[in-house]
């Protein structure tokens, strides 16, 4: 993403364009991937582990991001579509790891997932996929 797109992006959901938001969203598009914690923290020059926890948070509170927790509790960090508000995050996909990098890639699906999860009170669900991913496999 341009700095002029990460701008915009963030005055759509009503963020001031702090330094860090913007070298924090330049970072993450940049990847074109589900970036992980780590990664993230070793793109930082210097950074403060709380705002960098709380900024993440914020990303995702207001539909920039979303989170993806996987098993070995790992979290990484993707782009959300631009369907995602403030209010309601529309991406609900499931998440693609290789069982050898362990790069994460969002999938994308035709349709929404729909499950019946009337009678129970859910809050996050995680769908993922494993496997090889295509440089893995060749
Ligand atoms: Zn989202
Ligand atoms: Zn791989
Ligand atoms: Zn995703």
């Amino acid at each position: 993403m341009t700095k002029a797109n990460i701008k915009k992006l963030l005055r759509t959901r009503n963020l001031k364009a702090t330094e860090l938001r913007l070298v924090l969203l330049k970072i993450i598009s940049s990847f074109n991937k589900a970036v992980s914690y780590q990664e993230i923290q070793n793109s930082l020059i210097k950074f403060d582990r709380v705002t960098l926890y709380r900024t993440l948070n914020t990303f995702v509170e207001r539909g920039i991001l979303h989170k993806i927790i996987l098993e070995d509790h790992q979290n990484f960090y993707a782009l959300c579509s631009m369907e995602c508000t403030v209010d309601k995050h529309q991406c609900q996909h499931i998440h693609f790891q290789c069982n050898q990098c362990k790069e994460v890639l969002c999938l994308e699906s035709r349709e929404p997932i729909e499950l019946d999860i009337s009678n129970h009170f859910v809050d996050d669900i995680e769908i993922t996929a494993s496997g090889l991913c295509q440089d893995c496999h060749n």
